[in-house]
């Protein structure tokens, strides 16, 4: 089968892997139909060292279940299921919590061989805690907005719910890449009465303002804590959703939360630590981590289904499996918000 292997930063490519198969009876084989490239996929695209074996690509899908392992019982072949980003047993206490990220048999999608989504089909360990079977034949062109549900849509409601957004408080979401978007529409979502979208990409800030941002930050560093003071009455917002990982988000976060307030957290964190000392005097909540995705599908799916929120307008480009590579370049160079690839 094809699947999508990275072997060094700027070297990804298609090519011929091992057929997939069912190793533990809790497995299932699911034949993907929809994945994306994520934003997280541009960092190894950026530094990774090279790499013979290489990695296996790929987190975010949608598929039809095709064989399913002798102690499965709630998933079924030919089932459509949302595949989340990581998978887990469904059984655990961390399951029974409600974060599925941290399942203490889980793992992430990815970065071993046989479970990456940017391929044909992939192996799901626990199928039964992992996968999330669509309710009925879901309306193909509901499926970009289904997709973003294995991910980027949950990461945003993730950061949102950690920070706290409620209705009538004033919200800044750092970063316009698909889980600030996201974010917006969570935020949105909650019933939150400001939300400042910080960013610098025109087309972006614009479907931002669609998803229901009232105002856009384009400015960095001090001149964008000044301008997001200017908009909250000097106080800062109450809510704070870091969706881009870097020293200077993660500073400008703390810069601009109101005394009292949350940062939810869901770019992977590239710098060492949170101002310690800031936090602490300004009373700020800070939390956030890798988004337990699969437990929002219940709650985020109705609103998909129904047309509330339509999460699947942060992807702007359509490919196929062969042109993956090409994918990963239009994002990286940020012509691409990002990018879906069609089986
Ligand atoms: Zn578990």
């Amino acid at each position: 089968m094809r699947a999508t292997v990275m072997y060094a930063a700027g070297d990804v490519r298609v090519v011929n892997v091992p057929d997939v198969t069912l190793v533990e009876p809790t497995d299932a084989i699911v034949r993907v139909t929809q994945a994306c490239i994520c934003g997280s996929d541009l960092w190894p695209y950026r530094d990774m060292a090279q790499n013979e074996q290489g990695q296996n690509m790929g987190h975010e899908a949608i598929g039809v279940v095709e064989a399913v392992g002798s102690e499965v019982r709630k998933i079924k072949v030919g089932d459509t299921v949302i595949m989340p980003f990581a998978y887990s047993d469904g059984t655990c206490d961390l399951c029974h919590d409600g974060i599925q990220t941290a399942c203490i048999h889980g793992g992430f999608f990815g970065n071993a061989p046989g479970m990456g989504a940017q391929a044909e089909a992939l192996r799901i360990p626990f199928a039964d805690g992992t996968l999330y079977p669509l309710p009925t034949q879901a309306d193909g062109a509901l499926m970009a907005s289904l997709l973003t549900l294995s991910d980027v849509m949950g990461t945003g409601h993730h950061a949102a719910r950690i920070a706290q957004v409620a209705p009538g408080k004033a919200v800044a979401v750092i970063g316009d890449g698909a889980v600030g978007l996201c974010g917006v529409i969570a935020a949105k979502r909650m019933g939150a009465e400001q939300i400042i979208i910080m960013g610098r990409h025109p087309d972006r800030l614009r479907l931002a303002q669609e998803f229901g941002a009232t105002h856009v930050v384009t400015e960095r560093g001090e001149e964008a804590t000044q301008k997001v003071r200017e908009l909250t009455r000097g106080l800062g917002a109450h809510s704070v959703l870091e969706c881009v990982g870097t020293e200077q988000s993660a500073q400008s976060a703390v810069d601009i939360a109101r005394a009292g307030g949350a940062i939810g957290r869901v770019g992977v964190p590239h710098y060492a630590s949170v101002p310690a000392v800031q936090t602490f005097f300004k009373n700020v909540t800070v939390g956030g981590g890798p988004a337990p995705v699969r437990a929002y599908i219940d709650e985020l799916l109705p609103d998909v289904l129904e047309g509330r929120i339509q999460p699947g307008r942060v992807f702007d480009r359509t490919i196929g499996l062969e042109e993956t590579p090409r994918g990963y370049q239009a994002m990286d160079s940020r012509e691409a918000i990002k990018v879906l690839i069609q089986l």
